[in-house]
């Protein structure tokens, strides 16, 4: 069904995840494989499955999204060294759970482009 992805589970408390935020449209948890000493996801709390599927009514939830990055990337100590806000859409962007998630990635020096 297309609410259950890991990500929608580990919204409803189903799967266990180290959550590091949450309100009523986001929660934020640590990346299971992380590529950097900060890896943190940020989804919507109701399943949307890629940026694709975004709309105008949806403006202030992406909003939302990225200044929760912006103040955990505060609360990580890594908002002057520096990190990436990455969205992944469809399989060439390198999208793997198809439940939108936003990545806070850094702690470390990265390159560009990515791979
Ligand atoms: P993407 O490739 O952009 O779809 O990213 C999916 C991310 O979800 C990857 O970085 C995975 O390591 C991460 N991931 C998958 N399953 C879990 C999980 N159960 N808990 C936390 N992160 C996960």
């Amino acid at each position: 069904m297309a609410e259950d992805t890991i990500f929608a589970r580990i919204v409803r408390g189903e799967v266990p995840a180290t959550i590091v935020y949450r309100d009523d449209m986001v929660t934020a948890f640590r990346d299971i494989a992380p590529v950097a000493p900060t890896h943190i996801l940020i989804v919507p709390n109701r399943t949307i499955p890629t940026l694709n599927d975004l709309t105008a009514d949806d403006a202030a939830l992406i909003a939302h999204m990225v200044l929760t990055a912006q103040r955990l990337a505060q609360q990580e100590g890594i908002a002057e060294s520096g990190y990436r806000v990455v969205i992944n859409c469809n399989p060439q962007g390198g999208q793997s759970v198809y439940h939108l998630h936003l990545h806070l990635i850094g702690g470390r020096k990265m390159s560009w482009p990515p791979g």
